[in-house]
C-alpha cells in the first residue's frame, strides 16, 4: 500500500485510485487481492461514502424529503418499489412513528438521514415491508443494506448508552462525536465496536467449514469468534479454529475486514493452512465441522457477508 494513497483520495477519485491498487497489487500475488475490495462489502463505509455524510451538527429535525431508516429486530422496514426495496422517504403515517424519538445520521444524497427502531410486534402496513439482515435472499442492494445495518449499530449504541455504565445515572452525548458523558460522575464513554476474527482454514484442495444448528439447513461457513483479553487477532483466529473444531493451524494470514452490525462487531478475516489434528466438534457451539472438497461445497452464507468473499476469493 502506498502510504499516501488514502488521506488524498476521496469520493469516486478514492474508489478508482482503490481499484487501481488492488488490480496492481493482484498481478503480484497470483491474481488474490490483498484485501477486499470495500466497495463491494456492504457495511463498509466505502459502499456508501459517496453519497453519505456523517452528521457534522446536533439534531437535525425530520422534513418532508428526509430518508428513513427504520429496524424491526433483524430486519430492516423498506417500501417496496419498482426497482426492489428502497428506504423510506418523507413524511411517516403515525402507526409507524408512534413514541419514537428519531436519530439524526447524517445526510444520504442531499437529504437529511434519520434512524427509528420499531417494536418486532408491530404489524406493518403497505408499501411498508420487512426484510430480514440475514436472509439468503439478497434483495436489499449494497447501499440499502449498509445504510439499514448502520442505523441498527447506531441504534444499538444509543440503547446501551442511555445510562452511564460506571454510575448508573443517564447521559448527554458529547458534541461532535457519537459519544456520552455520564450527567453524574461524568465519565465519558464510546460506540463499543467488538472484534472478530473469522478464519479459511486449508488442507490441499480441501476448506474446514462448520455449522450451527440454527444456520439453514445445509449451510456452513468459516470457524470465528470473539477477541479475548490479551490476544492479538491472529492468536485469537488460532485459539478459535483449535477450541471449535480440534484442528491446529499455521501461516496465519489476514486478507481484509467487514464491519458487522448484529449488532456491533469488527470481522477481522484471516486465511490459514492446516498443520496438525483430527477434527473433534465443540458441540456446544457448533453442530458439525468437516473438511470439503473445493469442488463440492456445500451452501455457503450470502455473498454479502466476508466469510462467502473469503472463501470465493481464497479457496
Ligand atoms: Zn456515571
Amino acid at each position: 500500500m502506498t502510504k499516501d494513497l488514502w488521506p488524498k483520495c476521496k469520493g469516486l477519485a478514492h474508489q478508482a485510485a482503490v481499484r487501481q491498487h488492488i488490480a496492481q497489487e493482484s498481478k503480484l500475488h497470483g491474481g488474490k487481492s490483498l484485501y477486499p475490495d470495500p466497495i463491494n462489502l456492504p457495511f463498509n463505509y466505502s459502499s456508501i461514502s459517496d453519497d453519505f455524510t456523517f452528521r457534522t451538527t446536533e439534531d437535525v429535525h425530520p422534513d418532508k424529503d428526509s430518508v428513513w431508516a427504520i429496524i424491526q429486530g433483524n430486519s430492516a422496514v423498506v417500501v417496496e418499489g419498482a426497482t426492489g426495496p428502497k428506504l423510506a422517504c418523507g413524511q411517516l403515517p403515525e402507526w409507524l412513528t408512534y413514541h419514537q424519538t428519531p436519530i439524526y445520521i447524517g445526510t444520504w444524497r442531499g437529504k437529511s438521514l434519520h434512524a427509528i427502531s420499531v417494536s418486532s410486534s408491530l404489524q406493518l402496513q403497505p408499501p411498508f415491508v420487512a426484510e430480514p439482515f440475514n436472509t439468503s435472499g439478497e434483495q436489499l442492494d449494497i447501499q440499502t443494506l449498509t445504510l439499514a445495518g448502520l442505523a441498527r449499530q447506531i441504534l444499538h449504541w444509543e440503547r446501551q448508552s442511555s445510562h452511564c455504565s460506571c454510575c448508573g445515572a443517564e447521559t448527554t452525548r458529547i458534541s461532535g462525536s457519537w459519544g456520552k458523558r455520564c450527567n453524574s460522575c461524568k465519565n465519558d464513554h464510546f460506540p463499543h465496536i467488538h472484534p472478530c476474527a473469522i478464519i479459511l482454514v486449508k488442507r490441499d484442495n480441501q476448506l474446514l467449514l462448520t455449522r450451527k444448528a440454527e444456520w439453514p439447513p445445509g449451510r456452513y461457513s468459516l470457524v470465528a469468534g470473539f477477541l479475548d483479553f490479551g490476544e492479538s487477532l491472529e492468536e485469537c483466529a488460532i485459539r478459535e479454529v483449535r477450541e471449535e473444531t480440534g484442528i491446529e493451524i499455521c501461516n496465519v494470514r489476514y486478507v481484509g475486514s467487514q464491519n458487522w452490525p448484529f449488532p456491533s462487531q469488527l470481522m477481522a478475516g484471516f486465511v490459514a493452512d492446516y498443520a496438525a489434528g483430527d477434527i473433534t466438534v465443540e458441540t456446544k457451539e457448533l453442530e458439525d465441522a468437516r473438511w470439503f472438497p473445493i469442488d463440492a461445497l456445500p451452501a455457503l452464507p450470502p455473498y454479502r457477508s466476508i466469510a462467502r468473499w473469503i472463501i470465493d476469493n481464497f479457496k
